[in-house]
């Protein structure tokens, strides 16, 4: 994925203000930063459930939920163009976002049900796989009320991974997380990573970063003030804003 020049407005205040960012396939990009930076909102564009106001978001070279007319206006496109998207770009929140009403392994059938991705037999088996994948097979049943914070969050992964997205996105998926269930997630997602799954995740989980992620971006103001590798990041960040974050975070982590 490639966000050139991204620019976000919410009405006369400007929280996008020039992002630049490269994804490659099978690559962990991981965004960080202070609260306001901007990441949710830049996070949401890469599979349009936020518009942008100028700049570019692509996959494979073609925009993401909009297009541009020979006059140069943006359109946004059909719902069935945006949900052939959000099926190759998945997404994970900090709040689970599960239907209360249906249990794990109904709301991990749910999406490609109603694509009608495979026959019945077919979707419930690959959702069981999913739920295997992130250690829910033996919770299939139950409601997410009678689930931990953890797993339900480890069952909004496997309903992601159900749509066998090219590219996952994360926002924040363990902030809203008692700490001793954040290690089961990010260990999900660590699995996720060393098989390839191209990830794009913000995260105030330093170690994570460091240890995951092959690239890490730190957002602050609605820029990009610097990136690079993670172990450059980390061990010598070379604006003065980025050692300011980095200092003050591990002080509480
Ligand atoms: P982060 O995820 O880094 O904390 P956000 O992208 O959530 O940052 O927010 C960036 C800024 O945009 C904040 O100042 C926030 O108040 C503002 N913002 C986010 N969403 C909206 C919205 N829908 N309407 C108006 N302002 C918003
Ligand atoms: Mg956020």
């Amino acid at each position: 994925m490639t966000v050139v020049n991204e620019r976000k407005s919410f009405g006369t205040t400007e929280v996008l203000k020039g992002v630049d960012l490269k994804v490659h396939k099978g690559e962990v990009v991981a965004v960080i930063g202070p609260s306001g930076s901007g990441k949710t909102t830049m996070i949401r564009t890469l599979n349009a459930m936020e518009s942008v106001t100028s700049g570019d978001v692509l996959y494979r070279g073609v925009p993401v939920g909009y297009k541009v007319t020979s006059s140069g206006a943006r359109k946004v496109v059909s719902d069935k163009e945006l949900s052939r998207t959000r099926e190759n770009i998945g997404m994970v929140f900090q709040q689970f976002n599960l239907f209360p009403h249906k249990t794990a392994l109904e709301n991990v059938t749910f999406a490609p049900t109603q694509l009608r991705k495979a026959n019945a037999a077919g979707t419930t088996a690959n959702a069981m796989a999913q739920l295997e994948k992130v250690g829910m097979a033996a919770h299939a049943q139950k409601y997410p009320h009678q689930l931990s914070g953890g797993q339900q969050q480890r069952v909004a992964i496997a309903r992601a991974l159900a749509m066998s997205p090219d590219v996952m996105l994360f926002d924040e998926p363990t902030s809203a997380l008692d700490p001793e269930l954040v290690d089961e997630v990010l260990q999900v997602m660590t699995g996720l990573a060393s098989e390839g799954l191209t990830m794009v995740v913000v995260t105030h989980e330093m170690r994570f970063a460091r240890e995951v992620a092959d690239w890490v971006v730190f957002m602050d103001q609605g820029v990009v003030v610097e990136e690079g590798p993670a172990a450059q990041l980390f061990d010598n960040p070379q604006h003065e804003r980025t050692q300011r974050f980095l200092t003050r975070v591990m002080a509480t982590n």
